[in-house]
């Protein structure tokens, strides 16, 4: 049994979700050890001891792992936002695939599963710069200055950086403008602790088809000083030649909690949104192993899509089209299907079913995010989806009560692709009663992924596909798509 203070040995085999890597001793005990990567024999200290785990801190490697690599970004140590710039790709992909398999296993009860198909992995060239979305936190630093960038691990304090390695590189020339604005107009930043100041966050879109990009200051007030200034300044950038300044909002967010963004955004320049453009994509012939590219001889379905400040939108593009187009796939529409989508953002996964079937039934609870989908409906030509404002456990419900003795009341796939925190009971319970041939199931959280899949295989439904979908390189994150099936049919 290892004491605080004492030094040990160990073997890191595992990853924490915050990125620690885990290493057992041989009294049992679970290690977390900060600064490790998977395979690393290292020397740690022990800090704090709880009853079977407990933390510690790296003191030497003494073996390091063969998948360690030099990390791109000169804070990826510091920062709370890649936790394994460390671990080579290839590792990084296989963590994730067994990471997803192991919480289908431990937290679903799923001894037996279909063969888990090969994660899709990004494409060389897109595993850095590939975020659409910066959300920028502006504080004070210990000295006093203004400090914008990115939250150290765990914590609330606000490491400087422009430039950060995953995001667009013209997020560098706005971010630095923004802060001379602020600094030419004595404009304070927000002090979380006291509730004072002004500016909070400073969220940046691009849409990587279109060029297009959105600035949005998130700020403690409600009107943003210096508006005109503010706006001539962005627009006076000089930006790469594919890309332009085409949406310029502010969000009023007076309350001292964690949620970025307010309830509105007031839009000041431009259009209340930037468009980007979706493209399916067709893997062909599946096949474990196969590279499933984004070029040659596919075809192209694309669809165009009006994204606002309070909407969700995917923050990887090129890993969003593959993650979509495998949503689809399992979906086997022919076009004569009933579908719903719940938790359907803009409408982005709605749309595309709807080309390829019958109608489609999209539930959000994000207003501005269904008043997109009305739209992104109608600026591609596509009538037969109907959308929803609500939570998808309580729109869904209230409507197959109503509806329950109709011929539509009985979908023929329901997809879902819910917030970490996985779908609600009452939604689930609804699904079950709706009684689907088959339910896709989009999660970019495999633990609660795996509760609920339990859920519906103990009522009659079972795993037939399980694809996971690197939307995230670099971080601990992984996103997954499954589908299943309705055992009666
Ligand atoms: N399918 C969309 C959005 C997925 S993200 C896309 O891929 O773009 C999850 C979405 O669920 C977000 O838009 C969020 O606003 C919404 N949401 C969160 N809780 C919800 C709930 N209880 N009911 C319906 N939608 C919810």
């Amino acid at each position: 049994m290892i004491k605080k203070n004492e030094i040990f040995k160990t073997e890191i085999t595992d990853m924490s979700d915050e990125g620690a890597g885990i290493g057992r001793t041989e009294d049992g005990f679970i290690w977390f050890i900060k600064n490790t990567v998977i395979g690393d024999e290292v020397e740690a200290l022990a800090m704090k001891v709880k009853k079977n785990y407990g933390f510690a801190r790296l003191v030497s490697i003494t073996e390091p792992s063969k998948d360690r690599v030099d990390p791109p970004c000169p804070i990826a140590g510091r920062c709370g936002g890649c936790q394994l710039q460390a671990m080579s790709y290839e590792a990084q992909l296989s963590f994730k695939e067994r990471k997803v398999i192991n919480n289908l296993r431990r937290i679903g009860g799923f001894e037996e599963m279909p063969d888990p198909e090969k994660i899709l992995g990004a494409e060389e060239g897109e595993v850095l710069r590939y975020r659409n979305k910066a959300q920028y936190p502006v504080g004070r630093d210990k000295k006093g200055d203004i400090a914008a960038g990115f939250y150290a691990g765990g914590t609330h304090s606000i490491i400087n950086c422009r430039d950060c390695l995953l995001g667009a590189p013209e997020n560098r020339d706005i971010l630095e403008y923004v802060i001379d604005w602020m600094k030419k107009y004595d404009i304070s930043p927000y002090d979380e602790t006291t509730g004072k100041g002004l500016l909070r966050h400073l969220l940046i879109r691009k849409g990587f088809r279109t060029g297009e990009i959105m600035v949005c200051p998130v700020i403690n007030g409600r009107r943003l000083p210096h508006e005109r200034e503010f706006v001539e300044g962005l627009l006076g950038l000089k930006l790469p030649e594919n890309s332009r300044i085409t949406s310029i909002s502010y969000s009023s967010n007076m309350e001292n909690t964690n949620v970025i963004m307010g309830k509105e955004a007031v839009n000041i320049y431009g259009k209340p949104y930037i468009e980007d453009v979706i493209r399916r994509h067709y893997f062909g012939e599946e096949q474990r192993g196969e590279k499933e590219g984004t070029q040659e001889g596919e075809k192209a379905d694309e669809i165009r899509f009006r994204i606002s400040a309070l909407s969700f939108y995917q923050v990887n593009p090129y890993q969003m089209e593959k993650l979509y187009s495998k949503a689809l796939e399992y979906a086997e529409l022919t076009g004569n299907e009933t579908v719903w989508d719940l938790y359907c953002g803009t409408g982005t996964i709605s749309l595309f079913l709807a080309r390829r079937a019958k109608k489609v039934y999209g539930v959000e609870i994000i207003p501005q995010a269904i008043e997109n989908a009305q739209e992104n409906g109608k600026i591609n030509g596509i009538e037969n989806a109907e959308f929803f404002v609500g939570k998808a456990e309580e729109v869904l419900p209230a409507w197959y009560e109503k509806n329950r003795d109709e011929a539509g009341a009985h979908p023929d796939v329901i997809v879902v692709d819910p917030p970490r925190k996985g779908c609600d009971e009452r939604c689930l319970e609804t699904i079950v009663k709706m009684a689907p041939k088959r339910v896709v199931y989009v999660s970019c959280d495999s633990a609660t992924l795996a509760r609920d899949l339990r859920y519906l295989c103990d009522r009659g439904y079972e795993l037939k596909r399980i694809r996971a979908c690197d939307m995230f390189p670099m971080t601990v994150h992984c996103e997954c798509v499954v589908k299943l099936e309705r055992k009666d049919q």
